[in-house]
């Protein structure tokens, strides 16, 4: 039961796991923001392979999202509406994330890979919300 815990740990790490250079991009990005005091609440970048998106907070709009996206974040509640102390189709990873699928459509959301959010305002390191683990789990 142990070794399979450890096995459980080990293969969550290694999935959420950005390359470096995505890493780099958000934080350069973050303090992008931070110097022209656009204090968005939190910025992220998303990646498959080398395809590679970094963006911000804010509200995707239906029209823009590609429908397997779209169709997972409704099973979570209306688009727009709080869930979890956070809006639905609102959060970076959901904005980001979208590119990655418009660029590569036939990609499961699974298998897009997440930096490390950064809150640009404050440069502090946040955790992936409730909902975008459900929605890219
Ligand atoms: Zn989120």
């Amino acid at each position: 039961m142990y070794v399979f815990d450890l096995q459980v740990t080990k293969y969550q790490v290694i999935k959420q796991m950005a390359s470096e250079a995505l890493e780099r991009k958000t934080r350069n990005y973050a303090l992008k923001l931070k110097r022209s005091k656009n204090y968005v609440a939190m910025v992220v970048g998303a990646e498959f392979s080398r395809t590679k998106s970094v963006d911000k907070s804010k509200l995707l709009c239906s029209t823009d999202m590609v429908s397997k996206l779209k169709n997972r974040l409704k099973s979570l509640g209306n688009l727009y509406s709080k869930k979890n102390g956070n809006t639905i189709g609102c959060c970076a990873e959901v904005n980001a994330g979208n590119d990655i699928l418009k660029k590569k459509p036939n990609l499961n959301l699974n298998q897009i890979r997440f930096s490390t959010p950064i809150r640009p305002r404050t440069q502090q390191k946040m955790k992936m919300c409730y909902n975008c683990k459900q929605t890219f789990r």
